[in-house]
């Protein structure tokens, strides 16, 4: 925590050769000016645009950048854990490579680092987004911190400043299926949370967020973080034989006392039609968590590496801290 703290930077990038060395040089000039020494780790998530091509030039031109590239394009997920492990510095502070995460905010970062604090979290206000948006993502957020185990807040991403001990806390949770917002939340520590004004994406460049990607991402953060939809399904389960069984005792006790032939055409295809849609829908809550554990259990890699100017030797100057911290990344 000394003013000397050694700062890296981890910047996944996907098919960013257009901003790459605009954003690098915005970085650099804020980082220059902060005093502190700093390392760049740019990660190439499978670009196909010349983004690698970007980054060893820039590497060329610049020794504290790294990169590290990926055989092929394994999500912003892959590209923040590779960073984070080949981070060495004190703070790591992860950001977006298409200049929505405002180097200017770097100062601040370092600033309650310094006083203390593991994770300082950048947030984002909504200002610039359509109203339909703001809502869904509020009514979202409502609804997931009520289910999941863990806090979420809206407009906090992945723009943030762990600490060496969050970031080795990260590090030891291993899963496939990584949903960062609530891997951030769930390892705790001191955090402390500031908000900035949303930068817009850039008018020619289609968000990767659409309404689909954004609804199959909500489901992982209800799914990823506890299993109380399977709890849920057995309620609805137990709900509906009280249901059916009352039904029954109602038309029994009916036929018995009036004699009457209970109409229940309509009756009985709703119930058909409804219940097989509710088992449908609890089969596929079942079916979602198989699916990650069969994810889970294949252990595969999360990223494959094809390029990098870094090997565990020449990994800043800092010695293998005990625990092995030099095996990570291979
Ligand atoms: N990114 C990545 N792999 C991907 C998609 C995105 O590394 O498969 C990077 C991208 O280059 C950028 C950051 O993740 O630096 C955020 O991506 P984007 O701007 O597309 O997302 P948004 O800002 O809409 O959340
Ligand atoms: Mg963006």
């Amino acid at each position: 925590m000394s003013p000397t703290t050694r700062l890296s930077l981890v910047v996944p990038c996907y098919n960013e050769v257009e901003v790459v060395n605009r954003f690098h040089e915005a970085l650099s000039r804020e980082l220059s000016a902060s005093g502190r020494p700093y390392e760049i780790v740019y990660v190439d998530d499978g670009s196909s645009d010349g983004t690698l091509d970007a980054l060893v030039g820039l590497a060329a031109a610049d020794e504290s950048v790294r990169y590290l590239s990926f055989s092929r394009n394994f999500g912003k997920e892959s590209a923040m854990l590779a960073g984070l492990r080949y981070a060495t510095g004190d703070a790591v502070v992860i950001m977006d490579a298409d200049l929505q995460h405002p180097p200017e905010l770097i100062g601040r970062m370092l600033a309650e680092y310094e006083r203390g604090f593991d994770q300082v979290i950048a947030r984002r206000n909504r200002t610039g987004d359509p109203a339909t948006r703001t809502f869904l993502a509020r009514a979202y957020y409502w609804l997931i911190n009520k289910w999941a185990d863990v806090e979420l807040t809206d407009g906090v991403g992945d723009f943030r400043l762990l600490s060496r001990r969050a970031v080795d806390g990260l590090l030891e949770l291993n899963e496939y299926n990584r949903f960062s917002k609530g891997l951030f939340a769930w390892i705790g520590f001191e955090s402390i949370l500031f908000e900035y004004d949303n930068v817009k994406a850039a008018p020619d460049r289609k968000s990767r967020w659409t309404f689909r990607r954004l609804l199959e991402y909500g489901l992982d953060g209800l799914l990823s973080f506890n299993n109380k939809p399977l709890r849920m399904a057995i309620y609805v389960g137990l709900l509906l034989t009280a249901v059916a069984a009352g039904y029954a005792i109602w038309v029994l006790v009916a036929a018995l006392l009036h004699g009457v032939d209970m109409p229940g055409y309509v009756t009985l295809i709703a119930a058909i039609t409804g219940l097989g849609g509710l088992q449908m829908v609890m089969l596929g809550v079942i079916g979602e968590y198989i699916g990650r554990i069969y994810y889970e259990a294949k252990k595969r890699p999360h990223y494959l590496l094809k390029q990098t100017n870094m090997n565990p030797v020449d990994r800043l100057d800092k010695p293998p801290a005990p625990g092995g911290r030099t095996t990570r990344g291979r």
